[in-house]
């Protein structure tokens, strides 16, 4: 099948109604375009998911207005959509979405997702008042546009993610959640569409944010001495300020967080954590990035090894 673009809701709505009536199954990955490695590393994952089943993918391609707390970080959002088209092509896509602001908001807009709970006030969520409303808003209304079988969302933005599954269970929205791993440069720095963004100088000055990763996840190893009861505390603090100070150390950075938190609930590390997640957020000139890792620590086994 050749790639179509598709500008308009009710077009693409026709189209996958065909679809769905064949019982064929719709593979879905939403973007903002400004399509990189990281982005076709989903839309494959989809192409080879939905394949067996003679299915399809679809990529949509829409810089959110409403999830841009900072005008000039949206009007400055890189647009390159033939190359992005090109890109989904590359990937295997079927179908590209492109609508209009005009499209998804159309005057009189007023109806808003939005999240509550610790999990949301913490990270980009403190940092950028506003976004994760922007996000669940318009990834609800590409669902029910798409109403895609599974749809494809990267590691890279954790929270993100972790939202968007929460929404999912919330709404009792029948669409898989898949989560993908990060794709990253060969230095490590993840892959964002953001990264064009900075110097030669800020590029190699990102770094900082892996070292700090790193830094953050050899902790519980050379501790040597898991956390328990209150200690849980002090190694949390440890592992935050290691991350820090890599990052202040870093003179063309400004960070936002760095911050160590549970996996599976998003709240902080206690006795009980099994998974914990490293997230770090920093400013090089104007441009923000995020990266974050899972540590494989499991405080409990370690506990119950120690009694
Ligand atoms: P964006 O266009 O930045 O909104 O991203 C669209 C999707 O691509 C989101 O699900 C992101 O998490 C995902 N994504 C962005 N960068 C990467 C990356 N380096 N590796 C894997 N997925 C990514």
């Amino acid at each position: 099948m050749t790639l179509r673009v598709y500008r308009r809701i009710d077009e693409v709505r026709e189209a996958l109604r065909v679809v769905r009536s064949e019982g064929r199954p719709i593979g879905f990955v939403p973007t903002m375009g400004a399509l990189h490695r990281g982005h076709a590393s989903l839309i494959v994952r989809s192409e080879e998911e939905q394949r067996p089943e003679n299915g399809l993918t679809v990529v949509s391609i829409f810089i959110n207005p409403i999830q841009f707390e900072d005008r000039a970080d949206f009007s400055g959002y890189p647009r390159t959509l033939d190359d992005d088209v090109a890109c989904c092509e590359e990937a295997g896509a079927d179908m590209v979405f492109v609508p209009s602001a005009d499209e998804i908001y159309p005057e009189g807009f007023s109806t808003f997702v939005d999240t509550e709970g610790a999990y949301a006030e913490r990270l980009c969520g403190r940092a950028r008042p506003g976004h994760f409303r922007g996000v669940l808003t318009v990834v609800s209304k590409l669902f029910n546009i798409v109403q895609p079988t599974r749809a494809y969302f990267g590691e890279k933005d954790a929270q993100q993610l972790f939202l968007l599954e929460r929404m999912a269970k919330d709404l009792n929205t029948d669409i898989r959640i898949v989560g993908c791993p990060t794709v990253r440069e060969a230095d490590g720095l993840a892959l964002s569409s953001r990264n064009g963004r900075l110097s030669p100088e800020e590029r190699r000055a990102a770094l900082c944010l892996v070292r700090a990763l790193e830094a953050g996840k050899s902790k519980p190893e050379k501790s040597g001495n898991p956390p328990r009861g209150s200690a849980t505390g002090a190694f949390v603090a440890s592992v935050k300020a290691s991350m820090s100070a890599i990052i202040e150390a870093e003179p063309l950075a400004r960070l936002d967080y760095a911050e160590i938190l549970d996996e599976e609930t998003f709240g902080e590390v206690c006795d009980t954590t099994t998974k914990a997640l490293l997230a770090v957020a920093a400013f090089f000139g104007e441009t923000r990035l995020i990266d974050n890792t899972r540590t494989d620590t499991d405080f409990r086994k370690a506990q119950d090894e120690r009694r």
